[in-house]
């Protein structure tokens, strides 16, 4: 009996080292990935309900493997985040598409904020919002081309600095959006002080919406609180006409989701924003 106590044991050791291994292995690759430049951002258009126009974009982190192949970043970013390889990666995230807006901008197409999802992580590093501002005024575009998406587990992860973090950002000349709206348990009283442009509701949310009377219910309520505080509201997930419909009768202001487009590459998204002068 001692003896299969024992090989249970070494057994159950032996899958957490597999398991270590496998995520030192992961650290490892993204942190060559970033060197070797196998990370790339794709795009999501969010769209307004009322005109159907592309009034913004969300930036996603895409990593191509060489042996895995495509590895989701809801599989890197939880790695990247313990390992605080994210700071690095946040870095290059925002200076790609500080870039990026550069670019859009001397080619004279109509620009959109484009909104980077940040980490907490990241958000605790010593003067951050100094050290974006200065990112991206290298970079020489204005702050208000680039939106930040925070999570609301990240309100409950920071200490009481973040409101003044939040502050700063916002006046540095970023508009703030609260992501994920709905999966974390802010309390409202904590959301009338932080200084938000927009709430995000979490696709979980709309999924059922449609059938489900509690989704509906909810969205309703968040987007009522949304409104009250003067925060717009995006819907997150939308893949079919039927929740869009819904959405717009709860007055949502703009939507995202495999119905209007997936995330995509620079060279599609670009197809959404038509020149405003032709050169
Ligand atoms: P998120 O910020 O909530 O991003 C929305 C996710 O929903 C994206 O997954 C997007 O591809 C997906 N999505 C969009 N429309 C639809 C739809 O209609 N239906 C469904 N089922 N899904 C839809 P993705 O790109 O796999 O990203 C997953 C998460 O990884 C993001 O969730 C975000 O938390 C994180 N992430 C992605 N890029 C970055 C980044 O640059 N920095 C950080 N810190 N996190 C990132
Ligand atoms: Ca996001
Ligand atoms: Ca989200
Ligand atoms: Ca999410």
């Amino acid at each position: 009996a001692k003896d299969a106590g024992r090989n249970r044991l070494e057994y159950y050791e032996a899958a957490m080292n597999a398991k270590a291994v496998q995520r030192l292995q992961l650290e490892n690759d993204l942190r060559s990935a970033l060197a070797k430049g196998q990370l790339t951002m794709y795009y999501q258009p969010k769209v307004s309900v009322s005109s159907g126009e592309v009034v913004g974009m969300e930036a996603l982190l895409r990593w191509s493997h060489p042996q895995i192949g495509f590895v989701s970043p809801a599989d890197f970013i939880p790695v990247a985040e313990e390992s605080g390889l994210i700071n690095e990666i946040g870095d290059w995230v925002l200076h790609q598409v500080a870039m990026q807006q550069r670019i859009w901008l001397s080619q004279g197409y109509r620009i959109v904020p484009v909104a980077v999802n940040l980490s907490v992580r990241q958000f605790g590093q010593k003067n951050f919002a100094e050290k974006i501002q200065s990112i991206v005024r290298n970079v020489g575009i204005p702050t208000h081309f680039i939106e930040l998406e925070l999570t609301e587990s990240m309100l409950m992860d920071i200490g009481g600095d973040s409101i003044r973090v939040m502050d700063q950002l916002n006046e540095a000349g970023f508009d703030l959006s609260l992501d994920d709206f709905g999966t974390g348990y802010s309390s409202l009283s904590r959301l009338k002080l932080l200084p938000m442009k927009s709430l995000k509701i979490d696709q979980s949310f709309v999924r059922d919406i449609d059938t489900d009377e509690n989704d509906e219910a909810i969205v309703n309520a968040t987007a009522v609180l949304a409104h009250a505080m003067e925060m717009k509201v995006i819907a997150e997930g939308v893949e079919t006409q039927a929740q869009l419909d819904f959405i717009r009768d709860l007055h949502c202001e703009e939507y995202q989701g495999y119905l209007f487009c997936r995330p995509v590459p620079e060279s599609i998204a670009v197809t959404y924003l038509q020149r405003e002068s032709a050169i």
